[in-house]
């Protein structure tokens, strides 16, 4: 391999499962890789929050596995501590247990013990939002809204793809229109998670999370019986994304009040504190292979531009984490390839 022309630097937005597991596969190929994320952690939409002494994953609620890499993944993570089995079925409203057999891993701790995991031995910025993104003298430029200007050889574009699109629009970087067209066809669902303070146990059963089958609940979970949130009984609800929709404006008391009063039979003590956030970006409905219609696709999308970008997350892998972790492997092994064709 001619070590002139491979990609030497990369910058990947993005903290969640694809932007690590991409920058951790281009880092091991000896690429100086730098990973910039808005949020003032890792881990995206695997999100815990802790407020007063409770702790609240309100994002993705647990893994699932298909994919063997993904599996092998998961292995090394639980014999790291990391991630553990947290059940094998969830009831639902009506009480009625369907056990699939595959179990359903979580974050020893919280979902996102596990992106802090996967960061660790990478250069990841953290509270920096990406603004444009353009290209000069054939590299890569971001600029952040902190003022912070990067460049590199190449660049990994994992937020949902709406956002990705405006920070390209943002630098005036022109993307071919048939790229684009297809990119557009990728949607999201919004969701709304109204996390809970208890002052006493709920009455959400073991294994501790309950799929509900009448909106506007769509799941409703209790992070201590989860097992990450010891000293507090926590609940997690999340709404459907008619829901959401329809109340995306609504303020977070009315929204809180809604949603607490239609989750009442679950509750079983006093709420004693709540947060409200909003997903607009949930999960993909419509992702690159279904509106690719060639499901044999890679899941991810390199742009054949100079410097190159690859376009990744779960809007191409799939709704899930396994999908966007399978598309971040795909992206820095497409980046990796793509250096070694034009040598
Ligand atoms: C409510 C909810 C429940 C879910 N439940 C499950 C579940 O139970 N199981 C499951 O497998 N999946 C679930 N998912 C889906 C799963 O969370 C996602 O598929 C997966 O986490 C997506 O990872 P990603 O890396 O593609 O994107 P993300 O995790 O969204 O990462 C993209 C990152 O880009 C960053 N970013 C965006 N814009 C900028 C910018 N301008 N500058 C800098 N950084 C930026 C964001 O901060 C984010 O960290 C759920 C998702 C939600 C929201």
């Amino acid at each position: 391999m001619n070590a002139e022309t491979r990609i030497k630097s990369c910058l990947v937005i993005g903290a969640g499962m694809a932007g690590l597991l991409a920058a951790r596969r281009l880092q091991e190929n000896g690429v100086r890789v730098t990973v910039l994320d808005k949020g003032r952690g890792v881990g995206g939409r695997m999100a815990t929050r802790r407020f007063d002494e409770g702790v609240c994953d309100h994002g993705a609620q647990f893994l699932t596995v298909r994919d063997k890499r993904f599996g092998a993944l998961l292995d090394e993570l639980c014999a790291a501590g990391v991630v553990r089995e947290w059940a094998k079925s969830f009831p639902d409203d009506r009480g009625t247990l369907l056990p699939d057999g595959n179990p359903r891993y979580c974050g020893v701790g919280g979902m996102n013990a596990i992106a802090r995991h996967l960061a660790a031995g990478l250069t990841v910025q953290c509270s920096e939002t990406v603004t444009a993104l353009n290209v000069e003298d054939g590299r890569w430029k971001v600029t952040t809204a902190g003022g912070l200007s990067q460049m590199a050889e190449a660049l990994v574009l994992t937020p949902p793809v709406p956002q990705s699109l405006a920070l390209l629009d943002a630098g005036n970087f022109v993307l071919p229109a048939s790229i684009r067209g297809e990119l557009e066809t990728i949607t999201y669902d919004p969701c709304l998670a109204v996390m809970a303070l208890l002052d006493g146990p709920s009455r959400i059963p073991e294994p501790g999370g309950v799929k509900i089958t009448q909106p506007p609940i769509a799941w409703i979970a209790d992070n201590r019986r989860k097992g990450i949130s010891p000293a507090a009984s926590t609940i997690t609800i999340h709404t459907t994304p008619d829901f959401a929709r329809e109340h995306w404006e609504t303020t977070q008391e009315e929204i809180a009040r809604m949603i607490f009063s239609e989750a009442e039979r679950w509750l079983g003590a006093n709420v004693r504190n709540w947060q409200v956030h909003r997903w607009r970006y949930s999960q993909p409905v419509v992702t690159q292979a279904a509106s690719f219609r060639m499901p044999c696709l890679l899941p991810c999308l390199l742009v054949n531009s100079a410097p190159p970008v690859v376009f990744a997350g779960d809007g191409f892998g799939g709704p899930r984490v396994e999908g966007a972790a399978v598309s971040g492997w795909a992206a820095a092994e497409t980046l990796l390839a793509d250096g070694r064709a034009n040598q």
